[in-house]
């Protein structure tokens, strides 16, 4: 390069997950495009770039910096000073200053299209090869052990690069230059294939087709992956699904199904550009399609509702097994029920044995189980259904820096925790449901974990107000200096509004199945009005007695039965929710909400629709959480609906919202042979109505001009699209979940965001 008088320098400093993502190569790269000179190093988590040529070239690099770097980078900030041109010559990649600091850990990210042409290329050296990645994709949160970032830490140590990977390893022009990950058939991890019992093993590329042939014959596999085990089967076989179903106990819930491609997904569900991009993203999660009508999909896959779980393939070894299988694969998570997923081969053989017929195992261990991450795209925007595999462990900013490190230990169920340094949550993946011996072991290895990974060690503990949750037990004894207890729904809000960076007052629609509210009772629907300090009730759902309480989430018909009481047991419009119980139990079941017994109070929104699908005689019975909802939701679909009556009235300083009326012009409509979908419809618009009016009230009261939408209830995208819709029309800010999911997987980071803004003001 030739040195001119024009010659200018800058210094560029990158911030966000820069590191481990193949970036210093991707600048090396833009600077030779652009004839810059100068130098990139890692430097404490952060890229630093020295750039020395003409500016317009500069100006090029930086705008080229964020809209060409890889897709697994994330560029929170750049920060470009002028600095002194010292002649330097060509560009290199400087040693790195690694100072002891903050480096996020990269997520894992899907086979690239690179990687993918030379798995199926035969000219290729890695064709075929299960575990082939390079700089841009591959594995990482779920195989890092602690930080720098390089092969050592990793559990990829266990193989040794041979000379030929050695080299491209060293090769600064080579798109495998620094990648941690890169293997080949010679020196790379293995696969094999053995039966349930252990026998008839087989190696290599012989236990891809013979994995596959058994899938074609129905079998059940165990498939080890990159964040677990899956439970995989043909997705086109009903009675294999069915058989798959009955071992997992898994009777209702939907199971989702991995593609290869598109133009296959394509031919299984309708999917729009946006669900096109959230399938190919890099994170590849699961997006949940409305499936195409006689599509060859097994009816067990999703039964009842009108939407399917889809994935495309994201490692090597799921594009082979699919290949070689060449139809889509139900791919669930390797475990019993709620348990968390096996992810160790001797564990995945002892907890799976009974559930498959064989097993697709592989030597490369799993160090951080990771779950796969959901996506639902709502008309306004991606919701976020579970987040795990592929956005975590990306920090989310807090828009306070806690003085002190913390760890807030999320909810009770859906458990995700959070650690905190200074203004950044590290949330984890997805945990799953706190309650027995195998999740409370699975929160603490991966709380141990993560304490090494992101380099926390809390001082201060953060916890649900619940006195009697496990969350609360692991709380309390993890033996910390302080311990803050949050109320659920006031972080649901304090969620929405701090992955947003809003501190000021707003008004909260905290709509959910369960949280343990300050006056003992179980919320679910409240209108607050809050900010990261504090928060006041201002509305809430009438309380109805639910008889049985957890059984009640579990049995529709019970929480019709709180509402006939609170209709004074004289209307008839109850009957349908009642059909095929056997009267002795109705009646016992009245005695208890009558005379209190086992019968707490609740104001929750997905009881709600728990009563109004029994009145409808949807569902009297459920086999999880959510799935009356569900089943509204997808009777509902996008009609156009009229709200039915849900008034209000005012006791205790507060507003009520009274469903009564709105159950019984539901059961009457039934029972005078109005269409179920329509009603279903307008229950929603009831909601979206009554909800709307009582956050534009509070906020008109307040003076707010911003309202935030919390809480499980706005999985459901018909209620959070219109309810959005509705106030955006009404000239007020809407704040919705974005980063995090609507459900109780973003507790923890609302518990960390009013305790760090305590913290930080104390
Ligand atoms: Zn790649
Ligand atoms: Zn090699
Ligand atoms: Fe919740």
């Amino acid at each position: 390069m030739e040195a001119s008088a024009l010659r200018v320098a800058r210094r560029l400093t990158v911030n966000g997950v820069v590191q481990g993502v193949g970036f210093r190569p991707f600048v090396h790269r833009l600077a030779a495009r652009l004839g810059l000179a100068g130098w990139v190093r890692n430097v404490a988590g952060t890229v630093e770039i020295h750039l020395e040529g003409d500016a317009p070239q500069m100006d090029a690099f930086e705008s080229a910096l964020r809209a060409e770097a890889p897709p697994i980078a994330r560029i929170d900030d750049v920060h470009s000073i002028v600095a002194v041109a010292d002649g330097a010559d060509g560009f290199s990649i400087a040693a790195s200053a690694d100072a002891d600091s903050a480096r996020p850990v990269p997520p894992d990210v899907a086979t690239c299209p690179e990687c993918e042409r030379e798995l199926f290329d035969p000219a290729n050296r890695r064709h075929r090869h299960p575990f082939i990645t390079c700089t841009a994709c591959g594995p990482r949160f779920t195989i890092i052990d602690s930080l720098p970032y390089d092969r050592e830490r990793t559990s990829m140590k266990a193989f040794a690069a041979c000379a030929r990977c050695t080299a491209e390893y060293a090769a600064p022009e080579d798109r495998r230059y620094h990648a941690e990950t890169l293997a080949c058939p010679s020196c790379g991890p293995r696969v094999w294939f053995e039966g349930a019992d252990g026998g008839g093993r087989a190696d290599g590329d012989k236990a891809v087709l013979l994995a596959a042939t058994a899938l074609r014959m129905g079998a059940v596999l165990g498939v080890r992956g990159l964040g677990g085990f899956h439970l995989a089967v043909d997705a086109t076989n009903d009675s294999a699904v069915r058989r798959l179903r009955s071992r997992k106990h898994r009777d209702a819930k939907p199971l989702a199904v991995m593609v290869r491609t598109l133009t296959q997904a394509r031919a299984v569900a309708r999917i729009n550009d946006r669900e096109a991009a959230a399938l190919q993203s890099s994170a590849r999660p699961i997006v949940l399609l409305r499936p195409r009508e006689g599509a060859p999909l097994a009816p067990a896959i999703a039964p009842g509702l009108d939407r399917v779980g889809l994935m495309l393939a994201y490692s090597p070894l799921h594009h082979l097994l699919l290949h070689a299988t060449d139809r889509p694969l139900v791919m669930t998570s390797g475990n019993l029920n709620e348990e968390p997923i096996a992810i160790g081969v001797d564990e995945g053989r002892a907890r799976l044995r009974s559930l498959v017929d064989a097993f697709l195992l592989h030597d490369r261990d799993i160090v951080s189980r990771c779950d796969d991450s959901v996506v639902r795209v709502a008309e306004s925007h991606d919701i976020l259904m579970r987040r795990a595999r592929g956005y975590a462990p990306v920090p989310i900013f807090l828009p306070a820096a806690s003085p002190a490190p913390l760890v807030a230990v999320g909810p009770h169920l859906k458990n995700t925790f959070s650690l905190v340094r200074t203004d950044r949550a590290f949330v984890s993946p997805h945990i799953g449901d706190l309650e027995g011996i195998e999740a409370l072991e699975h929160w603490q290895g991966a709380y141990t974990r993560y304490r090494r990974l992101f380099r926390v060690e809390p001082t201060i503990a953060v916890r649900d107000l619940h006195p009697g949750y496990l969350s609360t037990r692991i709380a309390e004894e993890l033996g910390l200096s302080r311990v803050i207890a949050v109320q659920h729904h006031h972080a649901h809000i304090a969620a929405v509004a701090a992955e947003h960076g809003v501190t000021d007052p707003v008004v909260g629609l905290a709509f959910d199945g369960t949280g343990f509210g300050d006056d003992g009772n179980v919320w679910g629907a409240e209108v607050l009005v809050c900010d990261l300090s504090g928060y006041q009730r201002l509305a809430q759902l009438r309380y109805v007695s639910l008889p049985g309480g957890d059984l009640a989430a579990r049995e529709p018909w019970r929480v019709a039965v709180g509402y006939e009481a609170l209709a004074g047991w004289q209307s008839d419009a109850f009957s349908l929710a009642y059909y095929g119980i056997p009267l002795a139990q109705r009646s016992s079941v009245q005695q208890q909400v009558e005379r209190g017994i086992n019968a707490p109070l609740g104001s929750s929104m997905g009881r709600l629709f728990d009563a109004a699908a029994a009145v409808l005689g949807v569902r009297r019975h459920s086999s999880f959480e959510g799935q009356a909802a569900m089943e509204l939701e997808a009777l509902a679909g996008d009609q156009p609906a009229a709200p039915l009556p849900f008034p209000t009235y005012e006791a205790e300083g507060r507003l009520h919202l009274d469903p009564v009326p709105l159950l019984i012009a539901l059961g009457e409509g039934r029972k005078h042979g109005v269409d179920v979908a329509l009603l279903a419809a307008r229950f929603h618009e009831s909601i979206v109505e009554a909800s709307v009016d009582l956050a534009r009230l509070v906020a008109g009261s307040y003076g707010l001009g911003t309202v935030a939408l919390g809480g499980g209830a706005f999985q459901n995208a018909r209620l959070l699209s219109r309810i959005a819709c509705r106030l955006t029309e009404a000239r007020l800010r809407v704040l919705v979940p974005r980063e995090l999911s609507p459900n109780d997987g973003a507790i923890s980071y609302g518990q960390a965001a009013v305790a760090s803004w305590l913290l930080s003001r104390e």
